[in-house]
């Protein structure tokens, strides 16, 4: 891809020690020829060195790692590489027996009874302990995601950390949160969560759980098990009481014995539409609680009069940070038709400045994908797309030989029936359509199964408050995209589940009311 500097509207007028500012009175020097300039950047690797990998890790089950029961392990992998990096315990039936008992026995004896002003004790020592081992966690992630380096360090570390400063704040005042007087939690949690934002799921998770009262056993996904490994550590480190965070690591049905254990008061699901429906009827019937965050397909919606290098900025970020495999990805830029051409050409440009490749490496903005099963859903879905007959366009751009690998991809000419139009595709893929009225932005917007986000680009409030009302999605985000805060709630309509995580209502999901 491009580097960066080569925008066509930018003064070209350089010297070797820097940019030539107009009326400085500095002048270029004389005669001597200049050799022509590289922009590109210089690799940049954070060090691996301040990781160690173990070969192998068991389940963390009452404050210990030990094997699985019957000795089951499986490898994980760097997607970015296709290197083994380690073997991890695969949780069965009797681990989860296990973990459950262990959960309920610490939830009767230790935290349940505990006053939150003590609990609140440890979920600061486990923020403390994520900021202080923020480098090492942030390049763990990287190597076992494949997402950037800057992303883990700015990102899924430092929001993890806040979650659980959040949500300890509110370990001692659950009887102001507007739940009643004496709010009880609910018992055991069975937590299972995906592999985009490993640590991060797992802190939206346990940090609310936890602050409530609630002891945890925690399934990390298959492809991303160790910075839930990680977390367990930290668990220990901070002197959590034994039992009360249980990691199991394992594949679907470990999480299938895990949610439909009779010994869990409550699931938590985050992933898959298609799984959160098989977890739901699991449940149906049986009193326990259960929130479901599951897909969606977000419409970024650009007014013509948006400001447009802010928007485009909205439409990068949107898509493609994190590969897109993001749930609330803005996956549709619906753009208005006076504005679509400058639109696209603006974007096509700002996508040829991006870097892919070493997610180790400080200045690459797209990574590797998670697994060889994503990048093969990827790859079919863009292929349908364009034997749809819409429009595929990806930046010049060499893949790494090794690993799992998709250049950042923008569909024009999408139509509302398109597959690429409907589907979660989970990568790094934008499907672009266009509108005229706002009120064909709204029913296009609205125009599909899910309802987790949407993103709104015009200059006028009125207009955003106006089209806000009109989405239906849980989160709306104006001349802005993908920020997140542990005091907002966060959560879906339709089928992008229910309940809410973040914030006081990501409380009421841990607390009997
Ligand atoms: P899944 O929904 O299958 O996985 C999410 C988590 O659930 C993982 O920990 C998984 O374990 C576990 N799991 C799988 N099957 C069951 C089950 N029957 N009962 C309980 N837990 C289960 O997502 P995938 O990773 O397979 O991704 C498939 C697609 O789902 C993606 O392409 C994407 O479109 C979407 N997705 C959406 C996410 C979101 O946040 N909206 C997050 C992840 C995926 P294991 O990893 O071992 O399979």
């Amino acid at each position: 891809m491009a580097g960066r500097g080569d925008r066509p509207d930018e003064p070209a007028m350089r010297s070797r020690s820097g940019p030539v500012r107009a009326g400085s009175g500095r002048l270029p020097a004389p005669a001597a020829p200049i050799a022509p300039l590289s922009w590109d950047y210089a690799p940049a690797p954070e060090s691996r060195e301040i990781v160690t990998i173990a070969p192998e890790y068991g389940l963390f089950v009452d404050g210990e790692f030990a094997p699985a029961a019957d000795g089951a392990a499986f490898p994980t992998v760097n997607p970015a590489t296709e290197e083994p990096l380690s073997r991890v315990a695969l949780a069965g039936e009797a681990d989860v027996d296990r973990a459950v008992a262990a959960a309920r026995r610490a939830h009767e004896l230790v935290w349940g009874p505990m006053p939150g002003s003590e609990r609140a004790k440890y979920l600061y020592r486990i923020a403390r302990i994520l900021q202080e081992r923020s480098r090492e966690l942030a390049v763990l992630e990287s190597i076992d995601n494949g997402k950037p380096i800057k992303e883990t360090r700015d990102v899924d570390i430092p929001l993890a950390a806040a979650h659980f400063f959040y949500y300890a704040g509110w370990a001692d005042k659950l009887g102001y949160a507007g739940f009643g007087p004496d709010p009880r939690p609910i018992g055991v949690a069975g937590q299972v969560i995906p592999w985009n934002f490993p640590l991060l799921m797992a802190a939206w998770k346990l940090a609310p759980a936890l602050a409530a009262g609630n002891t945890c056993v925690l399934k990390p996904a298959e492809t991303t098990p160790l910075s839930a490994l990680a977390l367990a550590g930290i668990c220990q480190q901070a002197g959590l009481p034994p039992g009360v965070v249980n990691v199991l690591t394992g594949a679907g049905r470990t999480g299938a014995a895990l949610v439909a254990h009779r010994g869990v008061d409550k699931v938590a699901f985050t992933g898959s539409t298609q799984v959160g429906v098989e977890i739901a009827r699991a449940l149906a019937g049986t009193g326990r609680k259960l929130t479901l965050e599951l897909g969606g397909k977000a419409a970024n919606i650009v007014f013509d009069d948006a400001p447009v290098d802010q928007a485009i900025e909205g439409i990068v970020n949107g898509i493609f940070f994190n590969q897109g495999h993001v749930c609330c990805a803005g996956s549709r830029l619906l753009v208005q038709e006076s504005v679509a051409e400058q639109v696209t050409e603006r974007l096509r440009w700002r996508l040829g400045t991006l870097r892919l490749g070493d997610p180790l490496d400080k200045n690459t903005d797209i990574g590797a994908i998670n697994s060889r099963e994503q990048l093969d859903k990827i790859t079919e879905l863009a292929a349908a797309g364009e034997a749809e007959g819409a429009h595929r366009w990806s930046p010049p751009c060499e893949l790494p030989a090794r690993g799992y690998w998709f250049a950042p991809t923008v569909f024009t000419g999408v139509s509302q029936s398109h597959r690429i139009a409907r589907e979660e595709i989970f990568g790094p893929v934008l499907s672009v359509l266009t509108f005229r009225t706002p009120d064909e932005a709204v029913a296009k917007a609205n125009n599909t199964q899910y309802g987790l986000s949407a993103g709104i680009w015009t200059e006028k409030g009125s207009r955003i408050l106006w089209m806000a009302q009109r989405m239906r999605a849980g989160v709306v985000w104006a001349n802005t995209y993908n920020r997140f805060d542990p005091a907002s709630p966060f959560g879906g309509y339709k089928e992008s589940g229910y309940g809410r995580e973040g914030g006081r209502h990501g409380l009421g999901a841990y607390l009997d009311v």
